[in-house]
């Protein structure tokens, strides 16, 4: 590896993506001295910050501990302005790192990886893009996030209509001009709640077409003042340690113990101090059982569902926006900034199409099964194909022809989320059945999973190795032990891209490993045996 004259276009590694997780991958192996390139379809870093420039965008984890710790630098010399920031802010932040490391040297913007075949007999990756480059890489490593392939709309049409569609993760970058407009926005998962409230008071009208409602919890945002900083960067050691060990990679936990060691009151005050955090410790800080215990989860969802009614002018209408079908964390908690209060404004509808669905687009809005909706804009905030969507559409095949997309479109099987038995060499970052896949606070899934796999690539190097594939053995074990640990679970019980039951035909599995901590640990141990339960050969 790392010959002193390379061949043009044969590299030891590439990284597909420039978003959090390809950034920092790139910069660890290339510290480490191989050669390596990253592949980024967008013309920028950010990856999703670049692509979810959506009115409203915004994170929801705080800043100060979604970010990249391994460099005191970057932690010093960054300033963060506010504790849950705009997508421009996270998207300049990347693109600080970006510079500050000097990674834009090696990716190459504008290239989309649309094929990528295993050479058992040079044991390489074959690699082609969109863009009719082809190279070769010992080591294939997907950053291509989680929730980056759109799903497009299931109603047809949207080729009469005379107005401006646009998904919110392909969303215009210069923006589109809103003001006076008749919009209407699909979908109200964290997405939809987020473009909902923003545009609510700039457009002439707003119909929400809402199937599922979410279990909204008001945010609290706050300035950060150098003090602010001050503490938070004092504090950075300890985060980026307790981050780890979390169930859900927060600075928060369950720290309250069991709900069954409280008495009414106390557990009453553990939820209202949860929600009023204004963080997702709302969902990830009260009880464990609110996710084990449906008798739990049923007095979580109510505390929540009085908290949003008080909300809603309307009676009526607050009903409707009250999710009822699904339990309190077990989909996705968006966090929400005077979302419900939109709601009371004279320019904006609810249109649930639970009762009658979008049927299609017409030439000049959207038809429903009793209505044709008449509008300017339609903002898709459909979501996803999450956890396999990015990697399906790159063509991937293993030893023998396997076919990555073929083997998932039967049943999503991975190891550890970071390999798939028949794929040497593949890493996949954010694959499915790992935290990183949703359940987690994603800076610290994505540098667990980056730095394990960069000590897996050393390890190789220092002996010997060129290629680590999982036995079969090990894969059935490790899908073995995520079902049965996501089984007891009352997340596989709701029908969301959790599952994977937003999209059609796709294989039901709860696509994320639950527990941070636990995940961190079994993946240390791995490594720790020389990476006991893999292939490795010469
Ligand atoms: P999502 O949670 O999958 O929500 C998609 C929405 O579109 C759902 O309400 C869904 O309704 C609706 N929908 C889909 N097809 C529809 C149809 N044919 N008719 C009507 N409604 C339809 O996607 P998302 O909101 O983009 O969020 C995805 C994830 O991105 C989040 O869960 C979160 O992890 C992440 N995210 C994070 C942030 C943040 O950090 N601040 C912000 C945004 C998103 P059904 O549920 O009925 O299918």
């Amino acid at each position: 590896m790392n010959t002193s004259q390379p061949e043009p276009g044969v590299y030891d590694a590439v990284v597909v993506g420039a978003g959090i997780a390809g950034l920092y991958q790139l910069y660890r192996l290339r510290e480490a001295g191989f050669r390596v390139l990253c592949l980024e379809a967008a013309p920028e870093v950010g990856g999703t910050w670049y692509w979810n420039c959506y009115p409203g965008a915004r994170v929801d984890s705080q800043s100060y501990i979604y970010q990249y710790w391994f460099s005191r630098e970057l932690i010093d010399e960054w300033d963060w302005s506010e504790r849950f920031p705009a997508q421009p802010e996270t998207e300049r932040y990347l693109n600080f790192v970006a510079d500050k490391l000097a990674l834009r040297e090696d990716i190459r913007f504008n290239s989309r990886v649309n094929g990528a075949n295993w050479d058992a007999d040079s044991a390489q990756w074959q690699i082609s893009t969109e863009q009719g480059e082809r190279l070769e890489a010992r080591f294939l490593i997907s950053c291509t996030g989680m929730l980056s392939a759109p799903k497009l709309p299931p109603f047809p049409g949207a080729e009469q209509f005379r107005g401006t569609v646009a998904h919110t993760a392909r969303y215009p970058r210069e923006g589109l001009d809103l003001a006076g407009k008749r919009v209407g926005v699909v979908g109200c998962g964290a997405t939809g709640i987020q473009v909902i409230q923003t545009i609510a008071s700039e457009v002439a009208e707003l119909k929400v077409f809402q199937r599922t409602p979410s279990y909204g919890v008001p945010m609290k945002n706050e300035s950060f003042d150098d003090a602010i900083r001050d503490h938070w960067r004092a504090r950075a050691g300890e985060l980026a340690e307790r981050v780890q060990h979390t169930t859900a990679g927060f600075d928060f936990d369950f720290d309250n113990g069991s709900w069954y060691d409280h008495d009414e009151d106390e557990r009453r005050a553990v939820m209202e101090s949860a929600w009023d955090s204004g963080s997702l410790a709302a969902w990830v800080g009260s009880f464990p059982e609110v996710f084990t215990d449906a008798e739990v989860n049923q007095v979580m969802s109510d505390f929540a569902r009085e908290r949003i009614r008080a909300r809603i002018d309307d009676p009526e209408l607050a009903e409707k926006l009250l999710p009822t079908t699904y339990g309190f964390g077990t989909y996705r908690v968006p966090l929400e900034s005077g979302y419900y209060d939109v709601f009371n404004r004279d320019n904006v509808e609810l249109v649930d199409v639970r009762e009658a669905a979008i049927e299609s687009f017409t030439a000049t809005g959207l038809q429903t099964a009793d209505h044709n909706y008449e509008l300017d804009v339609v903002i898709l905030a459909t979501g996803f194909d999450a956890g396999t969507g990015a990697l399906t559409q790159m063509n991937i095949h293993g030893r023998d022809g396997l076919s990555l997309s073929e083997e998932w479109g039967r049943d999503i099987r991975s190891t550890y989320g970071l390999q798939v038995h028949g794929f040497p060499n593949l890493f996949t970052v954010a694959g499915p059945l790992a935290p990183a896949t949703a359940f987690c606070n994603m800076t610290t899934c994505l540098q667990q999973q980056v730095d394990w796999i960069t000590d897996c690539i050393l390890h190789l190097r220092e002996h010997g190795y060129r290629c680590i594939e999982p036995s079969r053995e090990t894969q059935d074990q490790w899908v073995a032990h995520h079902d049965e640990h996501s089984n007891q679970t009352l997340l596989v019980k709701t029908r969301s891209w959790y599952t994977g039951d937003n999209i059609d035909g796709k294989p039901r599995r709860l696509l994320s490993y639950l527990g941070v901590g636990d995940y961190r640990e079994i993946c240390d141990q791995v490594a720790a045996s020389g990476y006991a339960g893999f292939v490795l050969t010469r």
